[in-house]
C-alpha cells in the first residue's frame, strides 16, 4: 500500500509594511517621479511569487509612509510590534518592508531593542513597484528566505538587500541612486540566493535581550538628540540654535577622524555645561572615531562614537539617554553595543 508522508510544515513568516519606495508607485507621482508607501503589504506580495514555497505567510500592515517620516517615536511603535509578533510560537521570523532613506536607523534601534532569538528582517527597494526592474520582489523573496532560515536565529536585526545579508548595526545606505544601495563598513554577514542563506559572521556587540536597554520599560518618546553635520565655515549661529534647542544630546559629525573646528568646540564645551552629553563622530560615512584620537574627548568630557555613523550614534545616545547622563557610562555603552 503506498504511503504518504504528512506535509512538511513551512516556518510561520509575518510581513508587516511600512511603506517605502517597495511600496512606491510612479502611477500615483504628482509632479515628481514616484510617490512612496501606496501599495498595500497584500499588493507587494502578490508581485513576488514562490514565496508560498517557502513560509506560510501572514501580513501586517503597520503604516503606508515614506521612511523620512518614521522618526523615533514610530521607530519604538515598529519594535514593539515587531517583538510582539515575535512572541507568537508559530511565528519563526519576521521580515518588514521598509524605505530605505531610514532603515539603518531603524534596523540599529529594533537590533538593540527586540530581545528575540527569531530573525527579523528588513527589506525594501530601490526602485517603485510599477517602475521597469523593480528590484522590491527579488528582495521580498530573499528576505522570506532569510525568515524562514533556522540559521538565521540569535543574529538579531539584518537587513537584506541586493542578496546581502547585512547586521542590523553595521549597514547604511551608502549611494543614493543605485541599487545596491547599501553596504556594511566590516562586510556584510552573508548572502542570501536561491541557494538559501550563506553566513560567514556572527555580530560582535551586545544586541537584543543581551543589550543594555529594555523595549518594555522604555518612555513612549526618547530624550532629543541632535545632529549637528560640521563643517569650516559654520556659522556660530546655527550653533546657538541646536545648543538653544533643548535638546538632551548632540552628535557631531565632523570632518575626518570628527574633527571640530574651534568655534564649534566653544559651543559644545558650552553644552557639556548645561548638562547635554555629545558625541564625536564623523561625516565621512565609514570608519573610527577613535576616542581621543583627533580630539582629546577626555579633556572635553565628550563620547566618542567609534565605528558607528551619525545617524546609528544618535539612536544609541537616544537610548542611553534614558538612563543615564553620566559620560563614561554613555563611552562604555558605545564601545559595547
Ligand atoms: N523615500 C523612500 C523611503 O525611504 C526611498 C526608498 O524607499 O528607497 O521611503
Amino acid at each position: 500500500m503506498p504511503t504518504s508522508s504528512p506535509p512538511q510544515s513551512r516556518p510561520g513568516v509575518v510581513i508587516l509594511g511600512t511603506g517605502g519606495t517597495i511600496a512606491g508607485s510612479t502611477a500615483a507621482a504628482l509632479g515628481h517621479h514616484y510617490t512612496a508607501g501606496v501599495l498595500s503589504i497584500e499588493e507587494l506580495l502578490a508581485s513576488a511569487p514562490g514565496l508560498a514555497d517557502i513560509a506560510q505567510l501572514r501580513c501586517q500592515q503597520l503604516f503606508s509612509l515614506d521612511s523620512v517620516e518614521l522618526d523615533l517615536p514610530r521607530q519604538l511603535q515598529l519594535a514593539r510590534r515587531v517583538a510582539q509578533i515575535a512572541a507568537d510560537p508559530d511565528v519563526d521570523g519576521v521580515v518588514i518592508t521598509h524605505g530605505t532613506d531610514t532603515m539603518e536607523e531603524s534596523a540599529y534601534l529594533l537590533h538593540l531593542l527586540v530581545g528575540t532569538d527569531k530573525p527579523v528582517v528588513l527589506t525594501g527597494a530601490m526602485r517603485p513597484a510599477d517602475a521597469p526592474g523593480a528590484d522590491g520582489p527579488a528582495n521580498i523573496l530573499d528576505a522570506v528566505t532569510v525568515a524562514a532560515s533556522p540559521a538565521a536565529h540569535g543574529l538579531g536585526t539584518l537587513v537584506v538587500f541586493g542578496g546581502a545579508v547585512h547586521s542590523g548595526r553595521e549597514v547604511s545606505k551608502r549611494i543614493s541612486s543605485r541599487l545596491d544601495a547599501f553596504d556594511s563598513f566590516h562586510g556584510p554577514l552573508g548572502d542570501v540566493s536561491e541557494q538559501g542563506l550563506l553566513l560567514y559572521g556572527r555580530p560582535a556587540r551586545r544586541f537584543g535581550a543581551d543589550s543594555a536597554f529594555e523595549l518594555a520599560s522604555l518612555p513612549e518618546s526618547l530624550p532629543s538628540v541632535e545632529l549637528l553635520l560640521s563643517h569650516p565655515d559654520m556659522p556660530a549661529s546655527i550653533c546657538r540654535a541646536i545648543l538653544d534647542s533643548g535638546a538632551a544630546g548632540i552628535v557631531h559629525a565632523g570632518p575626518g577622524g570628527g574633527n571640530v573646528a574651534t568655534p564649534v568646540a566653544r559651543m559644545l564645551d558650552e553644552a557639556r555645561e548645561r548638562g547635554v552629553v555629545v558625541v564625536r563622530s564623523s561625516r565621512v560615512g565609514a570608519g573610527v572615531v577613535a576616542r581621543n584620537g583627533a580630539v582629546s574627548d577626555t579633556e572635553h568630557g565628550w563620547v566618542a562614537a567609534g565605528d558607528l555613523n551619525p545617524f546609528k550614534a544618535r539612536v544609541l545616545l537616544a537610548l542611553a539617554l534614558t538612563q543615564t547622563s553620566d559620560v563614561a557610562t554613555i563611552q562604555r555603552l558605545f564601545d559595547t553595543h
